[in-house]
């Protein structure tokens, strides 16, 4: 959790957020606040919407039911790339996609997307494998196929990742992860043409969802509200984090992230006993970042735990023999230090 959540918490207590209506001015004031928060951290432009949903999951959802009439890509290296490109299998359009394995990237200028896909959906950074992909490359994408809908998957990499909204129209994210805040929000950027796009299939018969189509959201969002009984407390809980990390400042963030990433990788590089699970330094994750062990993950933990520390294990068919460590800003320097000094502690079975 980030540090600061503690307080916030009481003062959404002592303030009756948890008890405000939600069609009144307090609650509009509350989801103001933070969308304006949101922005600013993202630089989000003019002209984008910002809808808050209930989860990562929730917005791929959403994205193929109100952009996508057919035709989807979707770039799968694990599990949460996986999921997007299931989630328009299951709602019955006709995806394509290229898969590789855990722990690779792609060569986003080399690919040749059939004409008729209408969205393209990249996650930014794969959690069950440790990948983040350079935005860069992806861009090319949407430089190559203006009239394209470019999907970001960003969950576990905000808030240090940053957009250039010229080339990208919809960025989601939750906020259990890098906003180091309880799960139960989702939020989605949306650019003007992506929500175009929603209304001309709605015209056309598609379904795009009920009270979370993307038109039943902005109808909501010009009375800053929600078509539902939100989350209130999540929506202020992330506008009161958003303050604090722009306190902190944005460039500082981001930059100690990646000095945190590059010591890490550092120590593993080096280490006896440990390994980076994704071999190619230039798509190695800054946020997330799976370790090979070579007697087991459990030993580790156990010796993780025995010094006051918990480890997370690797995903999924990855538990046995991964490690995974997050780097958000919700870690303090005293956390970072220590977990340093462990790693590097681990010790010879021999
Ligand atoms: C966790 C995660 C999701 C799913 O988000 P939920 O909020 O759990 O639905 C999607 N994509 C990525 C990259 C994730 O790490």
């Amino acid at each position: 959790m980030y540090p600061t959540l503690a307080k916030h918490i009481e003062s959404a207590l002592k303030n009756d957020v948890c008890s405000i209506g939600h069609r009144g001015s307090a609650f509009s004031e509350i989801y103001n606040a933070t969308i304006e928060n949101i922005k600013k951290i993202f630089d989000v432009p003019d002209g984008f919407h910002v809808f808050f949903l209930s989860s990562g999951t929730e917005c791929m959802e959403r994205i193929i039911q109100n952009c996508v009439g057919k035709k989807s890509f979707h770039f799968v290296n694990g599990a949460f790339s996986k999921r997007f490109y299931d989630t328009a299998v299951l709602l019955k359009k006709t995806p394509k996609k290229l898969e590789v394995d855990y722990g690779l990237g792609f060569d986003f200028a080399e690919q040749a997307i059939d004409e008729d896909c209408e969205l393209i959906a990249v996650t930014h950074n794969e959690t069950s494998s440790g990948v983040m992909v350079d935005l860069r490359q992806v861009y090319t994408l949407k430089k190559n196929r203006p009239n394209v809908i470019l999907a970001i998957d960003a969950v576990s990499s905000v808030p240090y990742s940053s957009f250039d909204f010229d080339y990208v129209d919809i960025v989601f994210f939750s906020v259990q992860k890098g906003f180091g805040m309880p799960a139960g929000l989702g939020v989605m950027i949306v650019s003007e043409r992506a929500f175009q796009k929603s209304l001309r299939l709605q015209l056309e018969n598609h379904v795009v969802g009920t009270y979370h189509s993307f038109y039943a959201l902005d109808e909501k969002d010009k009375k800053s509200q929600t078509p539902e009984t939100p989350n209130v407390l999540g929506i202020y809980l992330l506008g009161k984090i958003c303050a604090d990390l722009l306190e902190r400042g944005m460039e500082s963030i981001r930059r100690e992230t990646d000095e945190r990433a590059a010591r890490l990788y550092e120590i593993l590089d080096s280490h006896s006993k440990l390994s980076a699970f994704v071999k190619n330094s230039a798509i190695r994750s800054k946020t997330v970042i799976p370790i090979l062990t070579d007697n087991g993950s459990e030993e580790v933990v156990g010796f993780a735990k025995g010094k006051g520390m918990v480890l997370g294990t690797g995903y999924g068919p990855f538990k046995k023999e991964q490690l995974r460590i997050s780097n958000f800003p919700s870690h303090t320097p005293e956390q970072f230090k220590k977990l340093c000094e462990l790693l590097t502690k681990i010790p010879s079975k021999d």
